[in-house]
């Protein structure tokens, strides 16, 4: 202590100007450090793409349509199309784990997957059949390791009662989910904006201009019900727009349930200037969150890859993203 205090004391004039101007070097030469280019920020963007959006151009050929894929920009997948331990909607199914390795073998990873159970009417009766199907589902996707198990669909749900009953369901599942290690959720497709009443036998949408009595949205019920421990949200931002909910107020009002994005639009990303994803992206950064995935739904154009690689070049070039 005695030794430092002294070399202290010591210091000449000449050594502290030599000390000021060294700092003052490293403050000049930090001023004058280019930033960093373009192409390197480019780089370090993570994001994902929903493999039903490339179609057949993607499963005809799996090797070069990852590598496709890689080289667009995109960093991970979310599946489609998964049954029974095999993945193919538009080719041959083949069976999960060699489709991970060939993803790999490109630099993919895969960090979800939509599945959706066959049964239609979710009862009391078929409970311990659903039950089953999702613990079976969640064995392959432990082995898979994703990040998130998704439902993109919505079994029938024709009055507040039935809805309530689907949610309790989901609530279960989301459980099951929770305990092995993978965050489930629901996407919502176009019926998440229909509305269901009390006693109703029929979830309804605009009737002559006004909305049935005493109804809610289907999506707003499933937000209120369901346990945001166990349950998240893939907000699919165009689907939401078409319902004539706003995006950004969603992720205002909810700003814990939407932990991840599906991306999309009319044709490539930004082009038909109906989404505004700025907005969107903001708040959903905001709230803490990352993580999307983009998505075409036209997966028979003929030009998915095409219109896939200008939606990956706009993220890359948006600097709220
Ligand atoms: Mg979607």
């Amino acid at each position: 202590m005695l030794q430092v205090f002294t070399n202290k004391a010591m210091m000449t004039r000449r050594d502290f100007l030599k000390t000021v101007s060294a700092a003052m070097m490293g403050v000049m030469a930090s001023s004058c450090t280019p930033e960093p280019k373009e192409s390197a920020a480019k780089a370090s963007k993570y994001f994902g793409l929903q493999i039903y959006g490339m179609g057949p151009e993607l499963e005809n050929d799996l090797p070069n349509g990852f590598r496709t894929v890689k080289e667009m920009g995109y960093s991970t997948l979310e599946l489609a199309g998964y049954r029974e331990g095999k993945v193919g909607m538009f080719a041959a199914p083949i069976d999960i784990m060699e489709y991970r390795r060939m993803a790999e073998e490109a630099g993919l990873t895969i960090s979800s997957s939509h599945v959706r159970p066959s049964l239609r009417a979710y009862t009391e009766d078929n409970k311990s059949e659903l039950l089953d199907f999702w613990k079976k589902t969640l064995d392959d996707h432990v082995k898979l390791d994703v990040k998130y198990l998704i439902q993109p669909a919505l079994p029938q749900c024709r009055s507040l009662e039935e809805t309530q009953h689907v949610a309790a369901l989901f609530n279960e599942v989301g459980q099951l989910s929770k305990a092995a290690g993978i965050e489930w959720g629901l996407h919502n497709d176009a019926g998440f904006c229909y509305r269901v009443a009390p006693g109703g036998e029929q979830s309804l949408y605009l009737l002559e201009g006004r909305y049935p009595e005493g109804s809610r949205q289907i999506m707003d019920v499933l937000l209120e019900e369901t346990d945001p421990a166990l349950v998240t949200f893939e907000y699919d931002c165009m689907a939401a727009v078409q319902g004539f909910n706003d995006p950004v107020e969603y992720l205002q009002r909810y700003p814990q349930r939407f932990h991840l994005l599906h991306v999309r639009d009319y044709a490539a990303l930004g082009q038909s200037g109906m989404l505004n994803y700025e907005r969107i992206f903001r708040q959903f950064h905001a709230n803490g969150y990352a993580d999307f995935y983009v998505e075409d739904e036209n997966a028979r154009s003929g030009h998915q890859t095409e219109r896939l690689r200008e939606s990956a070049a706009y993220l890359m070039n948006a600097e709220f993203v």
